[in-house]
């Protein structure tokens, strides 16, 4: 059985919605987390979660759309977050510099607001951090986020991110690039992961794993993951699959 801790199933990508989590069941998908990138799919995530028995959900505004969260929407959250309990999480946040499509001062007012709405529902929060791991540190640091549960999701590779992660106890997850053929550094991270904080994801509908590269990806592909974490860490499927999946019923404090 695996957990896809971190798989975006929104309308416009998968219109086949049905046959997806169809597929996903019979490649041993137990969960999913579907977590969101701005107002509208964390209503869809919410819906969603209620209408099909192992799908999770997560609130959160992404740092592409940092610009567009208010105290109206933090407030909606909150209320979701509390009236479905299949909401296991905040996020997706975090800090985006690569792409850099709001100014990075707004970025971090939205994550530092996405962290205190976690610690306040007694959440963990979903980070996305490319090219920002300095700034993450810096902000993550701080004493008003002391206990915050965190993973880094679709880990980067930066090794002073990953350092902190394990000073921090925070939780790592790898996607479909751990398979590309130039992800030596990559590789060599999931190596230096602690195996009781691994967890592994699609982030579907991007980054699809060798042999579905750059075409659509869906969890039913995750095992591909589950597969080179396997081989990197010196273990059988089945206990990748078993570890990781325990993981993520800890870490979102879920039961399957
Ligand atoms: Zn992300
Ligand atoms: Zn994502």
């Amino acid at each position: 059985m695996f957990i896809d801790t971190h798989a975006h199933l929104t309308n416009d990508e998968y219109p086949d919605l049905q046959n997806v989590l169809d597929r996903a069941k019979k490649a041993q998908v137990s969960a999913i987390i579907n977590p969101s990138f701005d107002y509208e799919s964390s209503l869809s995530a919410s819906c969603l979660s209620e209408d099909v028995d192992f799908v999770y959900g997560a609130l959160g505004i992404h740092p592409h759309d940092a610009d567009k969260l208010t105290d109206e929407i933090i407030a909606k959250f909150k209320k979701i977050a509390i009236e479905n309990k299949k909401i296991v999480a905040i996020g997706e946040t975090g800090l985006d510099y690569f792409k850099c499509k709001t100014l990075p001062d707004i970025q971090q007012k939205s994550f530092q607001k996405h962290m205190e709405l976690a610690l306040e529902l007694d959440l963990p929060v979903i980070v996305h951090c490319r090219e920002a791991h300095q700034d993450v540190i810096n902000i993550m640091s701080d004493k008003k986020y002391e206990g915050i549960r965190c993973v880094f999701h679709c880990f980067a590779g930066a090794e002073a991110l990953l350092t902190f992660a394990i000073e921090m106890g925070f939780y790592i997850s790898y996607t479909g690039n751990i398979t590309f053929k130039k992800a030596e550094l990559l590789r060599e991270s999931v190596k230096k992961t602690p195996l009781d904080k691994l967890m592994i994801e699609t982030d579907c509908p991007y980054l699809a794993p060798v042999p579905f590269r750059g075409e659509r990806n869906e969890p039913a592909f995750v095992h591909y993951v589950a597969k080179a974490v396997s081989e990197l860490k010196g273990l059988s499927v089945e206990e990748t699959a078993k570890i990781t999946t325990q993981n993520a019923e800890n870490f979102f404090r879920i039961n399957i």
